[in-house]
């Protein structure tokens, strides 16, 4: 049973925790994609003034993504807010913690137990996202003092199963395996839905279906809810097609590649295209934004503003700039640079840089901007242009300037010889090999978001057997002996389930840290350990670490190959139907400060890679 709510009143946070907890109690996709329609529908017909916070609570954001305001209040915040609330001592709430796993649930027995002496007024969805806002803001002096004021106020306010979600959204995720995507679908489902109208069955899935291709096409270009919502309601889906473009300010989700693992794979893949092939630079992904205004913008990968990391890049753009350039989106690669040798320094080195508030004086590495793409100019947007064409107007629309800005090196190759001399090429100049782009037609947009088969990437690692270094999730951590007494001595590590939103265990890595670097992860590290596994970590008790971890951190690792694993749980029922997939000789590479744990290898991926190993046996020599 619903809860329900008169017109023009506020949502109610009960009508939502029940929603939440109805998706929460099934795997089901379409199950789960009816109910929260079902909600929306009713949000946009009662109240929809209501329905961006809905949405942003379903999301579990308090603003859109870019701006980076993570929720994430620590596990022992939560513990003292659930133990002054409710009068339970803070170690019964841990003891419980471990005994469950899963805060939330904690936080909701606690209350029921509680006697209540009066009972205050039933939450709101727009009081809970307010209030989650102001926590998320509260930062200096006397903060978690101020975080549990406000913490306690919305608990004290709970009423049955909200306490439940109310905690795991604080925690920042509400883990009730509601996928972004369905999200979105249910958005335009929403929209379309309108009961007077009398449609087929066949013609209302039809019409769904293309809305919710509109509806996550506009969101991929422009990852706003502040800005898609209000169109919606005042526009319709076919509005959304019309109104909302990519803009520079707004960072776009990145295109990515597909991975491979020899030329002769490449080949087959871009069979019948024309295609390109660019050096990969070892640095770190930028696009770069100049407004109408002539505001400059950096956005990283996750679409972070990194405008104060890179003062330099900001300054020399005038430089760079024709002067019937006004207004870009350009995608680049920023690699440590050796001016003096005029040659490109690995990754590491750029790593080493601050990663905010860089003052120009202060800079020691020194970096060049690599352009590879533009995504828009002077008013236009370039995604549905092909790459032939892009880059046509990225040339004509900038300048090299040495040491500062250049157009990625490229050729457009053939056959195997010449894209293995252009490799050899690649490394010689410190790339870590070569991406391969479809150049013309329909296959050669720019897909936002998406990891394409239209853009190949061939890394060295293709020849140790793996295709790619896989990124990691950090979530347990084995205490040190010997010579590593007082650090950890060696780590569990777990790839990323999306659909089930768990963190599946991959594999145990003791290899590749030098001695500071085991230190300076025991100095992070310690500050997430959890006192118990997560009810999302996936893992066999045959490999418990000492201590868990919260996922704050990502690796990339490298491995000899991939194995079937009686313990580990990566891709376990995707190649094997109760094994799961583990790493042989893993090895530390470095940390992806630019990768949050939900950016990390998916299940998928895994599997996809373990079976490749099958799959391509005709491996490149070099
Ligand atoms: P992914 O981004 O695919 O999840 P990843 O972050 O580990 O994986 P890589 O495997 O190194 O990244 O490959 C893609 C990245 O390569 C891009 O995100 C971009 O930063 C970088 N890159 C370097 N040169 C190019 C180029 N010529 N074209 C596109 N990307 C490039």
């Amino acid at each position: 049973m619903s809860v329900d709510w008169k017109d023009n009143e506020p949502v109610p946070y009960a009508a939502l925790c029940k929603t939440f907890e109805t998706i929460e109690s099934t795997t089901k996709r379409l199950e789960i994609q009816k109910h929260l329609t079902s909600l929306f529908t009713r949000v946009v017909e009662k109240n929809p003034e209501d329905f961006l916070t809905v949405i942003y609570l379903c999301l579990n954001r308090v603003c859109p993504e870019y701006e980076n305001h993570e929720l994430g209040v620590g596990e022992s915040l939560l513990i003292k807010s659930i133990a002054e609330t409710t009068g339970r001592k803070p170690a019964k709430v841990k003891e419980e913690l471990s005994k469950w796993g899963d805060l939330g649930k904690v936080a909701k027995d606690s209350k029921t137990t509680q006697p209540t002496l009066f009972v205050p007024k039933p939450l709101t969805v727009k009081v809970v996202f307010d209030k989650m806002k102001i926590i998320a803001g509260i930062s200096g002096h006397d903060s978690q003092e101020r975080k549990v004021r406000e913490i306690k106020f919305l608990l004290t306010a709970c009423r049955g199963k909200e306490a439940k979600y109310l905690i795991r959204s604080l925690e920042g995720k509400l883990r009730i395996g509601l996928a972004e995507q369905t999200v979105l679908t249910s958005l335009a489902q929403s929209i379309v839905k309108d009961p007077a109208q009398k449609l087929s069955r066949a013609k209302e899935t039809e019409e769904s279906t293309e809305a919710s291709e509109i509806v996550k096409s506009a969101y991929s270009e422009v990852p706003s809810y502040d800005i898609i919502v209000p169109i919606l309601l005042k526009y319709g889906v076919k509005g959304l097609e019309e109104r909302c473009k990519l803009k520079p300010g707004i960072p776009v989700k990145p295109m990515l590649a597909h991975p491979t693992k020899s030329i002769t794979e490449v080949l087959d893949r871009v069979e019948g295209h024309k295609f390109t092939c660019e050096f990969k630079y070892d640095g770190e992904r930028a696009q770069v934004h100049m407004l109408e205004d002539g505001t400059l913008k950096i956005y990283s990968r996750n679409l972070e503003d990194s405008s104060t990391k890179f003062p330099d890049i900001i300054e020399r753009m005038s430089q760079i700039v024709k002067p019937d350039t006004k207004s870009f989106v350009l995608d680049c690669e920023v690699v440590a640079w050796d001016p003096e040798k005029e040659c490109l320094l690995p990754f590491q080195i750029l790593s080493t840089r601050k990663r905010k508030d860089v003052k120009e004086k202060d800079i020691k590495v020194i970096v060049c901007l690599f352009a590879f793409d533009l995504l828009y100019l002077n008013g236009e947007s370039f995604l549905k242009k092909p790459l032939e064409e892009r880059r046509q107007h990225l040339i004509n629309a900038f300048q090299e300037v040495d040491n500062k800005f250049s157009f990625v090196r490229h050729m457009n190759a053939t056959n195997t010889e010449e894209i293995q001399t252009f490799l050899d090429e690649s490394f010689k100049c410190n790339c870590e090999g070569l991406m391969i782009k479809v150049l013309d037609g329909q296959e050669s947009t720019y897909e936002p978001s998406k990891r394409s088969r239209n853009w190949l990437k061939l890394k060295k690692d293709y020849l140790s057997g793996v295709g790619d270094s896989l990124d990691l999730v950090v979530i347990g951590a084995h205490l040190g002996r010997g010579k590593r007494t007082n650090v950890y001595g060696a780590f569990l590590l777990a790839c990323y389930n999306p659909e089930e939103e768990k963190y599946q265990t991959i594999c145990k890595i003791g290899t590749g840290f030098s001695d500071v670097s085991l230190e300076n992860h025991f100095k992070f590290l310690k500050e997430h350990e959890i006192s118990a596994p997560r009810n999302y970590y996936d893992y066999d008790k045959g490999a418990n670490p000492d201590v868990w971890f919260e996922p704050v951190q990502v690796w990339e690792v490298k491995a000899a190959d991939l194995s079937i694993s009686p313990i580990y749980k990566a891709a376990v029922g995707m190649v094997d139907h109760n094994k799961g997939v583990s790493l042989r000789f893993p090895r530390f590479i470095q940390v992806r400060e630019d990768k949050k744990a939900e950016d990390a290898t998916t299940c998928e991926q895994v599997a996809e890679m373990y079976r490749s190993q099958f799959n391509n046996s005709e491996n490149m020599q070099l």
